[in-house]
């Protein structure tokens, strides 16, 4: 059934849809899901894709590794739990971003509607991060 509806009214709604993911993605990859705060110095992870500020996975690498344990992706549903320091990557492309970003007001963030929704998932990530 679902399949009989995907014509013209489902191109309309995708249409909508990216542009709303566009918005949210472009944010919420600015932002360490470690540290909650906007990347420095990005580091992408070659096995899942993630990115993270690399002073702050670096740490936990080590601290893990102290107490003898596999490093879980930070990121929130992210089932990747075997994080090494040779599989990050420095992100230059998103490293450009953030700064190409921080050259623009930051009024244009607050107006957007998707910023209350990435504020909220932050906060899930957050609580994930201390539960795992
Ligand atoms: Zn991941």
């Amino acid at each position: 059934m679902a399949v009989c509806h995907q014509s013209d009214n489902d191109n309309e709604a995708i249409e909508q849809i990216d542009e709303d993911i566009a918005v949210t993605q472009s944010q919420m990859n600015f932002i360490c899901p470690i540290t909650q705060m906007e990347m420095k110095r990005p580091v992408r992870n070659k096995v899942c894709g993630h990115t993270y500020d690399e002073d702050a996975i670096l740490k936990i690498i080590q601290t893990r590794k102290q107490q003898k344990k596999k490093v879980r992706c930070p990121k929130i549903g992210c089932s990747h739990a075997d994080v090494k320091g040779s599989d990050l990557v420095p992100d230059e492309a998103l490293k450009r971003a953030i700064d190409s970003q921080n050259k623009q007001s930051w009024s244009t963030l607050e107006k957007s509607a998707g910023y209350p929704a990435a504020t909220k998932k932050i906060c899930y990530e957050r609580s994930c991060e201390i539960s795992c």
